[in-house]
């Protein structure tokens, strides 16, 4: 096998790149160090998969243009690249959501079209194409009404991939994550922040009253669902929920993290931020039938190692600064 994962520098391409060459698949990755946040944190994130012989890496941005060499030879590309974040899909930057979300999707599709009939191309979409959901637990079935732009691209891109798979026979699967956590979470998210406010004894900025909930899932339990959506020819065409079944408040998931931690926290409330969702969670029937998909890390595991990896990555930066 040889696998496209586009995104491999960032947090969860990153992931999935190791667990594919740890079992002996041929990885070529793509990433172009979108600004998003720090070269040096991606650049860390591939520091594993560089120790490879079967890794091959190209910096490349997918939405500029013509990307048929890199898909050739290749049998499934897992592809990870956006522009990610809710907040932040607001304002001037929407543009950098369309070119790196939507652009970039089609283009490789694009490039896709006309490859051999058993390929596959997985793409990583996410539960942000619910907005605010009506069904809890919420099905795929359900309608999506994405509540920022970013939720709005991914959707496009979603809609794309299924575009590509009715018109041109492009095989692809659509896999909604469902707020994913765990060593190596991109800095803008929620734990992230928390993880980094108590290992500087600050406060934890809370957006909203906690009282909000996710549908938290864990790096691993969406790298092994997102290997098998490239195995199982029923999900060809199909839409799937990821999400852990770990749907917790805000503030429940605080008080997980500062028991971890063993430090009290000092928690401040700001206002809701636009685009921000009250709740979250997954219907995960579809994903269990057709991928077999079973989440098996709990919150209190999976954030115990977060909070391990960020406390030695903090202290790795200090030892370079
Ligand atoms: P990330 O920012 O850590 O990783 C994305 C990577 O894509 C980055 O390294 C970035 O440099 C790269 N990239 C962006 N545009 C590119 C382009 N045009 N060409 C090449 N590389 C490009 O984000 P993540 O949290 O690991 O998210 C990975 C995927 O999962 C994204 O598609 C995201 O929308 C989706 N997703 C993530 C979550 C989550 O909770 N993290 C939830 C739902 C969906």
């Amino acid at each position: 096998m040889r696998a496209l994962v586009t995104g491999c520098a960032g947090f969860i391409g990153s992931h999935l790149t190791e667990a594919l060459l740890d079992d002996g698949v041929e990885v070529i990755g793509v990433d172009c160090f979108n600004d998003n946040y720090g070269r040096p944190s991606k650049l860390r994130n591939l520091e594993r998969a560089r120790d490879w012989q079967t890794f091959e890496f190209v910096p490349l941005d997918l939405s500029r243009g013509e990307l048929r060499d890199i898909v050739t030879g290749v049998d499934t590309v897992f592809h990870l690249a956006a522009e990610p974040g809710v907040r932040a899909s607001w304002g001037p930057r929407f543009e950098a959501y369309l070119r790196n979300n939507v652009l970039a999707t089609h283009h490789l599709l694009d490039a896709c079209c006309g490859w051999p009939t058993e390929n596959v191309f997985v793409y990583a979409s996410s539960s942000s194409v619910y907005g605010q959901a009506e069904t809890f637990p919420t099905p795929e079935s359900a309608l999506p009404q994405p509540l920022s732009p970013y939720g709005v691209t991914k959707l496009s891109a979603e809609h794309l991939c299924l575009s590509f798979h009715r018109n041109h026979g492009v095989r692809t699967v659509a896999l909604r994550y469902f707020s994913v956590y765990g060593p190596r979470q991109r800095p803008d998210m929620a734990f992230s922040r928390f993880c980094r406010a108590i290992l500087d004894e600050a406060c934890i900025h809370v957006y909203g009253d906690g009282g909000q909930t996710r549908d938290f899932t864990y790096v691993d339990d969406v790298v092994a669902a997102t290997r098998a959506a490239a195995t199982q020819d029923v999900a060809i065409g199909g839409v799937y929920n990821i999400g852990g079944g770990s749907r917790t408040s805000l503030r429940d998931a605080v008080s997980v993290l500062s028991e971890i931690a063993e430090a009290q926290v000092d928690v401040r409330h700001e206002p809701v931020q636009p685009g921000d969702v009250r709740d979250t969670a997954a219907d995960t029937e579809r994903a269990r039938r057709d991928l077999a998909f079973n989440p098996i890390v709990d919150l209190g595991s999976g954030l115990a190692a977060q909070f391990a990896w960020a406390s030695e990555d903090a202290l790795r930066a200090s030892h370079t600064s």
